[in-house]
C-alpha cells in the first residue's frame, strides 16, 4: 500500500499480522504442524489493505504468472498513481488494455470501477460482514470467484480463518505435512476444524511447505496419468501453421514479429514473416509482456472495443 506524506507518496510493506496466539494454538491442536511452525518460524506475507485496489490486483492475476501480474500491476500505478474506481474510469478499457491485460479483464476491473463509483456495490460494507457473507459478495462481482474472494480476505482484510479448498498448492502443503495421497472435501473439512479459528495462519504454513521450505518433504499424491493440457505443439509445427495461415492454431498460441513488434494469430493474412525474425508465445499476454502490439488485421477481437 501507499501514505501520502508531504505529498509524497511512499511504499509501504504491511505483513499479514499473527503472533504467539495463533501459532499456540494452532502447535496445541496438531504435533506435525507444531513441528512446521517451529521449522519454518514467523512468515512475512505481504498485505494491501486497499479494497479497491486488492480486488484490481487480483482480478489482473488471474490465469497469469506473478511476474507478469508484478509487471502489469507496476504499469498501472506508475499510470495511475492512486488505484481507485475515479482513476480507473478515467483510464478506460483500452488503455487499461495496453498495460498488457486482456480486454475481458479491463472490462471486468472497470465494471467493477463503475459498481463502487455508482453505488450499487457498498465496498466498505464488506469489512463488516462474516467471512461467509463477505466470500459471497465479493465472488458475485464479474471477474471474481470463491478462490479469489478467500485471496481477497486473506490478503486484504487479513482475516483469520481462511481456508481454501480450490487451492491446490494448500492442498499439496497438507498432502505433504499428513501423507495423504489425495485430500478429498471431507479430509479438507477435518483439518478446517482442527485449525479453526486461525486457518489463515495454518495455510501460510501450508503455502510454504508446498513451496519447498523443509527441505525432504515429498508429496505424497497419487500420480495419474494427466492428459497435458497443452498440446505441445513443436516449433515445426507452428512455423508450417504460420506458412499454411491455418486456422485451425488460431488462440492455441501467437506468432511474433521481432522486426515489427507486432504479434499475430498465425492465420493473419498480412505477410508472412521471414522465420529467423519469429518468435512464438502461447498466449497473448506473453507477447504483449515481451512489448509485441496486437495485430490490428487478424486481432479484432482485441480492437472491437474501440468503436
Ligand atoms: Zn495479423
Amino acid at each position: 500500500m501507499h501514505i501520502i506524506i508531504n505529498e509524497q507518496k511512499v511504499a509501504v510493506k504491511m505483513y499479514f499480522r499473527y503472533n504467539k496466539i495463533e501459532t499456540e494454538y494452532l502447535k496445541s491442536k496438531c504435533k506435525k504442524l507444531a513441528s512446521v511452525i517451529d521449522k519454518i518460524g514467523h512468515i512475512k506475507r505481504t498485505v494491501d489493505k486497499d479494497l479497491f485496489s486488492a480486488v484490481v490486483h487480483h482480478i489482473v492475476g488471474q490465469q497469469i504468472s506473478t511476474k507478469a501480474q508484478a509487471t502489469i500491476w507496476q504499469r498501472i500505478e506508475n499510470d495511475l498513481k492512486v488505484v481507485n474506481a475515479d482513476t480507473i474510469l478515467k483510464t478506460g478499457i483500452e488503455k487499461l488494455q495496453s498495460f498488457g491485460m486482456t480486454f475481458k479483464k479491463a472490462q471486468y476491473i472497470t465494471d467493477f470501477a463503475n459498481k463502487i463509483k455508482n453505488g450499487e456495490f457498498d465496498l466498505e460494507a464488506i469489512w463488516e460482514k462474516s467471512d461467509e457473507e463477505a466470500i459471497k459478495e465479493l465472488s458475485a462481482l464479474k471477474g471474481i470467484g470463491v478462490w479469489t474472494a478467500e485471496m481477497i480476505l486473506l490478503f486484504c482484510m487479513e482475516r483469520k480463518n481462511v481456508f481454501s479448498y480450490d487451492d491446490l498448492a494448500i492442498q499439496r502443503g497438507i498432502r505433504m505435512v499428513y501423507r495423504h495421497k489425495k485430500i478429498t472435501k471431507p479430509i479438507f473439512e477435518k483439518y478446517r476444524k482442527r485449525f479453526s479459528p486461525y486457518c489463515s495462519v495454518a495455510s501460510l504454513y501450508f503455502w510454504a511447505i508446498a513451496g519447498g521450505s523443509i527441505d525432504g518433504m515429498k508429496d505424497y499424491a497419487t500420480i495419474k496419468k494427466i492428459k497435458k493440457r497443452k498440446q505441445n505443439i513443436n516449433r515445426e509445427e507452428k512455423l508450417q501453421a504460420i506458412k499454411n495461415r491455418d486456422k485451425n492454431y488460431d488462440g492455441k498460441f501467437y506468432c511474433a514479429v521481432k522486426t515489427t513488434k507486432i504479434v499475430c494469430h498465425p492465420s493473419c493474412s498480412s505477410r508472412r514473416p521471414l522465420e529467423k525474425n519469429i518468435e512464438l508465445y502461447d498466449t497473448l499476454e506473453e507477447a504483449i509482456n515481451a512489448g509485441f502490439r496486437p495485430c490490428k488485421i487478424c486481432m479484432k477481437e482485441f480492437y472491437k472495443k474501440r468503436k
